[in-house]
């Protein structure tokens, strides 16, 4: 497969997966929005040089959220993309506060590929706060999400200048779109 056939390959396959889901959002756009956006995000951070994180990005939230089957993520994209997603699926049995914990703990040890989607994938969620934040979210809620983000962050600086100065942009529009 060339590689534009495996990226929309994974397009099409995410916007089925996920059709069902929509962002938390007050405007409760399509889920595929952001996988879109994160794609998109890391294609620009890395010039469209790697068609592996280009792949993992459309394909991040498969297993935690659709429960896609490892195997056949390995079996369509490759063993390197399967090892990717793996590498950003929260384990679901756990409670969501030692997740949140585990991810700030776990961001340093994280590949470079892994790194730059979890960049972008924060970016994307802090867009979202910014422009339409869930409407069962109450300002300290909003602010507690942005001051986690940060320090997930914090373990993934070092991959991407261009991407890192678009999470800060990010995470500043959010504190403002809060501030009185
Ligand atoms: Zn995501």
């Amino acid at each position: 497969m060339t590689n534009l056939v495996q990226v929309l390959k994974a397009a099409d396959a995410v916007a089925r997966w996920h059709v069902h889901q929509r962002r938390k959002g007050a405007a409760q756009e399509p889920y595929v929005n952001h996988l879109l956006e994160v794609a998109a995000l890391v294609a620009e951070a890395t010039d469209g040089t790697d068609v592996d994180l280009i792949l993992a990005a459309l394909l991040h939230d498969a297993i935690e959220d659709q429960e896609v089957p490892r195997d056949l993520i390995a079996q369509t994209w490759g063993e390197v993309v399967a090892r990717t997603v793996e590498e950003l699926t929260d384990d679901k049995s756990l409670p969501k506060a030692e997740r949140k914990r585990r991810q700030v703990e776990s961001a340093a040890g994280k590949s470079d590929r892994a790194k730059l989607i979890k960049l972008a994938d924060k970016t994307s969620n802090l867009r979202a706060v910014a422009a339409s934040a869930a409407p069962d979210w109450s300002v300290s809620r909003r602010l507690a999400y942005v001051a986690w983000a940060r320090e997930v962050v914090a373990g993934l600086r070092g991959v991407s200048p261009w991407l890192e100065a678009k999470f800060d942009e990010a995470a500043t529009r959010a504190e403002s779109s809060i501030q009185p």
